[in-house]
């Protein structure tokens, strides 16, 4: 599959070879026991147990491996998974960089679990400057970083951490695989929740990890093993059914944020405009040159919690609500979940409206809302 192109790789990701009379993605394989042979035990058939095993999951698997170029085990959530890398990876008295600017819960994790078993937990803005990455066990970066879109580049960090020793684990939840290929930028490991963009229906969480080290995905996929953070085979099959448009909706939303993007720009009640695709974004040299297509998110802020309120209802086409990247277009004000963005910032997330009708709805909304 590696030579077609991303469109026709989304829609054969993972899928088996045609068997006449069966379905191009067999059902979702419900079951916790499989019978197993009576004389051979495990040892007869590939399924033995839901947990370790599910015929389901490992078709997903094979998908997003294909789309990230390594080895995939998916995760109950995306938190599952990232907080399973740095579980089953650090030990007390290591030293882990993690995003300062990077998805809140992470952050929280880190301080309130990894530092409370011993690991030294620093963080770094995503644009850098990085310190010296000497004694460091593990750098997790989120490029571009929910929900700032700041961008780090990869094959600078990564040829900086191998030197000194260090792992890197890249949150690649807002590229999505399409949007960029962490592995071949020189990373260890992806991490992603693909709750959002990736599956991007709104309808179940997942997560992630992708390396093409068996050296760490042994460990992690026993990590999955026994702490049981496995996703269910109907969420499985849902989200390999959804893969088959990922390319679709990308380029739709996509364009979509272009759009709301140049709206946006020219508003002087719109302030702290991001999006790596605009030409004058501080991310856009290094998104540009490492990222293959730019998200359908932005950020900006509303000057406060109020004036958010007021656009969110008047808007028709933008729903109020948490998360990003699925079909329908959603803003979510950040501070209101206790994080540290201002309380008027927004992040926007770019359904597949057609875009004449959202940029005009949103510019509409704006002017409804008032001044600050
Ligand atoms: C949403 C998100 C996560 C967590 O994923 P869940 O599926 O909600 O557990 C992790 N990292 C980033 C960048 C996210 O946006």
């Amino acid at each position: 599959m590696s030579d077609y192109r991303d469109g026709t790789r989304c829609v054969r990701a993972g899928l088996p070879d045609p068997v006449p009379g069966e379905p191009f993605l067999p059902g979702p394989v419900l079951a916790a026991p499989y019978h197993l042979d009576p004389w051979r035990g495990p040892e007869a058939a590939a399924n033995g147990y839901g947990r370790p095993d599910n015929p389901t999951r490992r078709l997903l698997e094979a998908a997003i491996g294909e789309l990230e170029g390594g080895d995939c085990r998916v995760f109950a959530s995306g938190q599952a998974a990232i907080t399973g890398v740095l579980l089953a990876l650090l030990r007390p008295g290591d030293t882990v960089l993690l995003p300062a600017d990077g998805y809140f819960p992470v952050r929280a994790f880190a301080t309130d679990t990894l530092a409370g078993i011993g690991v030294h937990v620093r963080f770094v803005p995503t644009a850098g400057p990085y310190p010296s990455l000497d004694g460091v066990r593990l750098v997790l970066v989120e490029t571009p970083a929910n929900p700032g879109l700041d961008v780090v580049d990869l094959r600078e960090l990564t040829a900086r951490a191998h030197a000194a020793g260090a792992l890197v684990a890249v949150d690649n939840t807002t590229a999505t695989p399409l949007g960029q290929r962490p592995l071949d930028l020189g990373a260890d490991l992806v991490v992603a929740s693909g709750t959002k963009a990736l599956t991007g229906h709104s309808d179940l969480l997942l997560g992630y990890v992708a390396t093409r080290s068996a050296e760490l995905l042994d460990p992690l996929a026993s990590w999955r093993t026994v702490t049981g953070a496995v996703p269910g085979a109907f969420d499985a099959w849902l989200a390999h059914r959804s893969l088959a448009t990922l390319d679709l909706r990308l380029a739709r939303q996509t364009g979509n944020a272009e759009a709301v993007a140049r709206a946006l720009a020219g508003r002087a009640d719109v302030t702290g405009l991001r999006w790596p695709g605009l030409p004058d974004d501080p991310a856009h040299p290094v998104a540009s040159a490492q990222m293959r297509r730019v998200p359908g998110v932005l950020a900006f802020d509303l000057g406060s919690a109020d004036r958010v309120a007021r656009f969110l209802d008047a808007a028709r086409l933008v729903n109020a609500a948490t998360s990003f990247g699925g079909v329908h277009t959603t803003a979510d004000r950040r501070a209101q979940w206790g994080d540290d963005t201002p309380p008027g910032f927004v992040r926007l997330s770019c359904g597949v409206e057609d875009p004449a009708d959202l940029v005009a709805d949103i510019v509409a909304a704006l002017d409804a809302a008032g001044p600050a």
